[in-house]
């Protein structure tokens, strides 16, 4: 089996956008039942819809019911499981083993057992796997050879994560934020107080000079996706179930690019995967515990790690082949003159002009500076609807 491409998704746009731009599969959070609660959750209709939007394409859907749940849920989780596996649900992932257990106990559904649970090692993967887990999601804490022997000893199903935040707290397990913003981080609440800035005091004294950070780097597994693939690893996952349209499907094309051309044998180098990624990738992103030797390069202190969200500038709506001309969704402001990059489904990047932008009055203007404002501007590149306009690095 081809090792599967699995992305976040936060919304039904955000996993059509997934699964078009080239995951095997979406990972989502119902509205009842899932950590995530920030990340607009996936209503009973609009896990229907995704499902049947997915398996149309041929891809999977896995559904999170990661709660740690009290003995007044358990009717509530039952039907829930229940109605779950009558969509069709591909899976769910779960952390607690009440849930593990009520799913072996009324349905037939896949089951992973989540990374909240920090596997490390087989005897854990065997102990889930005699409950009747499916799917073991490995902690990230791990190093490519720990992941390979692991893999090599198993016929449970591995899920690695290969890109996305870090936790500097084994996934959660950290009361920063539930301190510092009353978000509780077990909870899917966390606040990324540790990617705060902060000074030392001893008794009423500043003590340092500059403001630190105490997260992580972001993960960008882009060098071990080979040995990944080659190990066996069933499931490749990318964090972010609050990231936007652009960034999922950024990162859903380059990695469907750089697994198939493992699959082809035609692996480039890391800089023309991380040049696809655009600016949607953090230059000091770490590759985590991946290699196995743990320094203060994973760690964040004075760096940035954030999207760069300003370098999306629309979404393509239509294209008319007689004007050449396209119509766009804008999302950030650009201007006449300027070179952007089109990314497309499966299609090389290419680079268009912008020439002239005409506003949704008709009125011809030099600068699109309304989000959600659909404007017109020229293209001689045939564009298709969903296709992405972005900054030119
Ligand atoms: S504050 Fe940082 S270390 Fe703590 S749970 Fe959140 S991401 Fe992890």
């Amino acid at each position: 089996m081809k090792t599967e491409l699995l992305m976040p998704a936060g919304n039904l746009e955000k996993l059509k956008y997934s699964l078009m731009y080239g995951a095997d599969a979406v990972y989502i959070g119902g509205k009842v039942l899932s950590l995530r609660a920030q990340a607009s959750n996936f209503t009973l209709e609009d896990i229907k819809e995704g499902v049947e939007f997915a398996h149309k394409l041929n891809k999977k859907v896995y559904i999170t019911v990661n709660v740690i749940p009290r003995e007044s849920e358990k009717d509530l989780i039952k039907d829930y499981l229940e109605s779950l596996e009558k969509i069709g649900v591909d899976g769910i992932i779960v952390s607690s083993p009440a849930i593990l257990y009520m799913a072996r106990t009324y349905t037939k559904i896949h089951v992973s057992i989540s990374t909240q649970a920090s596997v490390t090692n087989l005897s854990a993967i065997k102990f889930y796997a005699s409950l009747g887990a499916n799917r073991v999601v490995l902690a990230r804490e791990l190093s490519i050879d720990e992941i390979k022997y692991i893999k090599e000893n198993t016929d449970t199903e591995i899920e690695v994560f290969i890109h996305g935040g870090m936790c500097s707290g084994f996934s959660g397990r950290c009361t920063l934020s539930n301190y510092m913003s009353r978000r509780d981080a077990n909870g899917g609440g966390c606040a990324h107080s540790c990617r705060w800035s902060y000074d030392i005091y001893e008794d009423d004294k500043k003590i340092n000079t500059e403001t630190f950070k105490i997260g992580s780097k972001d993960l960008c597994a882009i060098s071990y996706i080979k040995d990944m693939i080659d190990a066996g690893v069933d499931s490749l996952k990318v964090e972010g179930r609050m990231k936007s349209i652009s960034y999922v499907s950024t990162i859903a094309y380059t990695y469907r690019t750089l697994i198939d051309d493992v699959y082809n044998n035609s692996v480039k180098d890391n800089e023309y995967y991380l040049n696809l990624m655009g600016e949607q990738v953090n230059r000091s992103a770490s590759d985590g515990f991946l290699s196995g030797h743990i320094s203060n390069e994973q760690t964040l202190y004075a760096k940035e790690s954030s999207e760069a969200t300003q370098a999306f500038y629309g979404i393509v709506l239509d294209y008319d082949k007689d004007k050449r001309c396209v119509l766009v969704e804008v999302r950030n402001f650009f201007k006449v003159g300027e070179k952007v990059e089109i990314l497309s489904p499966g299609k090389p990047i290419r680079v268009s002009t912008i020439e002239y932008i005409i506003n949704s009055d008709g009125v011809m203007v030099n600068e699109a500076t309304h989000a959600l404002e659909k404007v017109t501007i020229n293209s001689n590149i045939e564009l298709n609807k969903h296709d992405i306009i972005r900054r030119l690095k």
